[in-house]
């Protein structure tokens, strides 16, 4: 028989599965460099961030996040459990970032001597370690508190100079607190890294809340948790205190999507007002 009449017949349908509605997406969050969202689909579906399949709970959520200098566009690719396959495209927004200039600071912790550099990459690699987690718990999904209030004396994304010699840009939120100042768990996690000591960021510890989302707390006095522990949101955790590299006691707070660091700023609600100084 001749196909001629099924052509067009053939293309048709092909439009109409086009035309039917894609599996269903949201996506709630911050759309700007330094964001997390937090995504849902229809379970079942496959989810990939810029060709990277990402981890989908059973319940269909997983989370992206951008870094200080992300790109501003990237593309979500959802593949339905039926095969078809739909392009998002993610548009965030740039942000500017402010100069930083601390001095003061003992000059072997801004140029450290060669026989520190063998420590430093050590104690950045257990961080590194800690922060490629991919654990199943979707703790990130429901909110964040702050862990201390204070007074922000550090923000997100700056240029840094220190001792006038312009370093990394600082990834944190610092928050002036004195020492001894009580740190809570800002959501449920399991900790995944305590250090009573590193050479930059003194007692340090991570939290992990699922899908490659984690805390970092730096410069504490105390750890009061132990690796593998389970905490939940508002527990105490640690201590403020002032080690490492620093002038004076302060929470050095981090949030990370696997290397990619994010503003904790950008996840909590305005600080409590009574607990502004
Ligand atoms: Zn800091």
């Amino acid at each position: 028989m001749d196909t001629f009449f099924w052509r067009p017949l053939a293309a048709g349908l092909v439009l109409m599965a086009l035309a039917l509605p894609a599996t269903a997406l949201e996506l709630k969050g911050r759309w700007v460099q330094g964001g997390m969202l937090v995504g849902r689909v229809d379970p079942g579906t496959a989810v990939a961030f810029q060709g990277s399949p990402l981890r989908l709970s059973p319940d269909g959520f997983f989370v992206i996040g951008f870094d200080r200098d992300a790109a501003l566009e990237s593309v979500l690719t959802l593949r339905a459990a039926d095969g078809r396959e739909t392009r998002h495209p993610i548009r965030i927004t740039a942000r500017t970032y402010a100069i930083q200039r601390i001095d003061g600071l003992p000059e072997r912790k801004v140029a450290p001597a060669p026989e520190d550099l063998d420590r430093i990459q050590r104690e950045s690699a257990l961080a590194r370690k800690a922060r490629a987690r991919d654990d199943a718990r979707t703790d990130f999904a429901r909110g964040f508190i702050w862990p201390v209030s204070g007074r922000i004396s550090g923000v997100y994304g700056s240029q840094r100079v220190l001792n006038g010699q312009p370093r990394q840009p600082h990834y944190g939120v610092d928050i002036a607190a004195p020492a001894g100042t009580p740190v809570k768990a800002p959501a449920d996690g399991v900790v995944s890294l305590v250090h009573p000591d590193m050479f930059f960021s003194g007692g340090t510890l991570i939290l992990d809340h699922g899908h490659g989302v984690s805390s970092t707390y730096l410069h504490l006095s105390e750890i009061l948790v132990e690796e593998g522990q389970a905490v939940r949101q508002g527990e105490v955790i640690a201590r403020v205190g002032a080690s490492g590299r620093v002038t004076g006691a302060h929470l050095d707070w981090r949030m990370n999507w696997f290397d990619q660091r994010l503003d904790p700023t950008l996840l909590v609600p305005p600080m409590p007002v009574g607990e502004r100084p």
